[in-house]
């Protein structure tokens, strides 16, 4: 039997109506001859509070606990839809991480996928079980304990199971009826895409459009998986919402394809350190101990041997970053006068691959934010991206200008 993957989100499965209308879906595809891998993520908003009650418990957490408790939203909708299922007469059976087993490796709260052994679920399907639903998100470390795979990971587990399974499809059911050229939530010009490029979509993902997690574009793209997003509100068609696939398979398209935000970003100074080398490998080798994500990076010109060094992390992060800074800067590891945390900026992006041969994209960026009075903090860019950190409050703006200017309402 063809194999499909079906994963739905947590607006998808938000209640035990939402779960009903779900599995419907899934009949669907099961009366069409299909052996069905459904991933489901945890109720919306359940794993946020689980999140809430682990930090105020232990704002610097051991992340094994972390996974341990985050991870059990997920049980409980994996659980209900494989009940849902049986009721309607479809053979079912729902499977944690570990009874997979889904093996990743220890990076606790943000572990990378190894290996999905298909034989559990294979023999299963062969007696004659037609769905298998998988709790999304979390796995198994070598050391047997529960890990989960960053926010957003139920993409990640769907794809790799379509990967491990040669699925014929990856369908991502989510609130929203595609990918679309920016977020439709903030920017009521956003245009739904047909099809986008993986690479397009990587960059995306990357700079925070969440519909999909940025670990399964790259999974999808490098196992060839067909990928699709689509809305599990509509009643759905085989050409229904976006498809994810290569550049070539892609006719017309804009020298922008898209406008990205990233809300919760923090910009750090370590002020005044010695311009040598070795200070830049410090400053960053703690950081990464410390589990602090470090994004955008700038030096500034030295004066007189010294330099300021600025960086971007998640808000989230400020803290950890903070105290190891001040760790090693006690121990006399490194020298600076002061710390200053800016928590109240954005990054905005612009991301095509058109911008690989069409000059003038920075230019342009740059001065649409201008003419808002936006003023510009940071830039990164890179051959198909480019990124400015802003005051937060100035992002929807940002991005509503940025989609106006490039057109992104028309086809290109
Ligand atoms: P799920 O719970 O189904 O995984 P998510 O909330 O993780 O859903 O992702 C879907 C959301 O992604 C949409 O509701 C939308 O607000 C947001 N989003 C951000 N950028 C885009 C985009 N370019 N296209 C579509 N949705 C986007
Ligand atoms: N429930 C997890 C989260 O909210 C995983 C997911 O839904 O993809 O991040
Ligand atoms: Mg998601």
């Amino acid at each position: 039997m063809p194999v499909l993957v079906m994963k739905f989100g947590g607006t998808s499965v938000a209640n035990l109506d939402r779960i009903r209308r779900a599995a419907k879906r899934v009949g669907v595809e099961v009366a069409k001859g299909y052996d069905v891998i459904v991933i489901v993520s945890a109720m919306s908003g359940k794993t946020n509070e689980l999140v809430g009650w682990v930090d105020e418990t232990s704002p610097l957490y051991d992340a094994r606990e972390y996974d341990a408790v985050v991870s059990s939203g997920e049980n409980v909708t994996a659980g209900l839809m494989a009940l849902t299922l049986q009721e309607m007469d479809v053979p079912a059976r729902s499977w944690q991480g570990w009874q997979v087993p889904l093996k990743t490796n220890s990076a606790h709260s943000q572990a990378r996928i190894e290996e999905i052994p298909p034989e559990n679920i294979r023999a299963k399907f062969a007696e004659g079980m037609k769905v298998a639903v998988v709790a999304g998100f979390q796995g198994i470390s070598p050391e047997g304990r529960i890990t989960t795979l960053g926010r957003g990971g139920s993409d990640t587990t769907a794809v790799a199971f379509a990967a491990a399974f040669e699925a014929e499809r990856c369908d991502i059911y989510t609130d929203v009826d595609g990918v679309y050229t920016t977020d439709p939530r903030i920017c009521d010009k956003a245009r739904k895409l047909d099809k986008i490029a993986f690479e397009e979509m990587l960059e995306l993902a990357s700079l925070g459009a969440k519909v999909l997690q940025t670990r399964s574009v790259e999974l999808a793209m490098r196992y060839k998986v067909k990928l699709r997003v689509l809305s599990s509100f509509e009643e759905q068609s085989d050409e229904a919402g976006t498809l994810v696939c290569d550049e070539e398979e892609i006719m017309e398209s804009n020298v922008v394809a898209g406008v990205a935000y990233s809300r919760d970003e923090a910009k750090l100074t370590v002020q005044s350190v010695a311009d040598r080398p070795g200070i830049a490998a410090t400053i960053f080798t703690t950081l990464s101990d410390a589990g602090v994500n470090v994004d955008m990076i700038v030096q500034d010109i030295s004066e007189e041997g010294r330099t300021d060094m600025t960086f971007s992390c998640p808000t989230d992060q400020v803290v950890r970053a903070e105290q190891a800074l001040l760790a090693i800067k006690e121990k006399g590891e490194l020298n600076y006068a002061e710390l200053l945390a800016d928590r109240n900026v954005a990054k905005v992006s612009v991301v095509g691959i058109g911008m690989r041969s069409q000059s003038g994209v920075a230019a342009k960026m740059f001065k649409v934010l201008s003419d808002e009075g936006i003023n510009i903090k940071v830039i990164t860019t890179s051959e198909i991206k480019i990124s400015v950190l802003i005051d937060r409050k100035y992002m929807e703006l940002a991005v509503q200008a940025l989609h106006d200017a490039f057109e992104l309402h028309k086809t290109g």
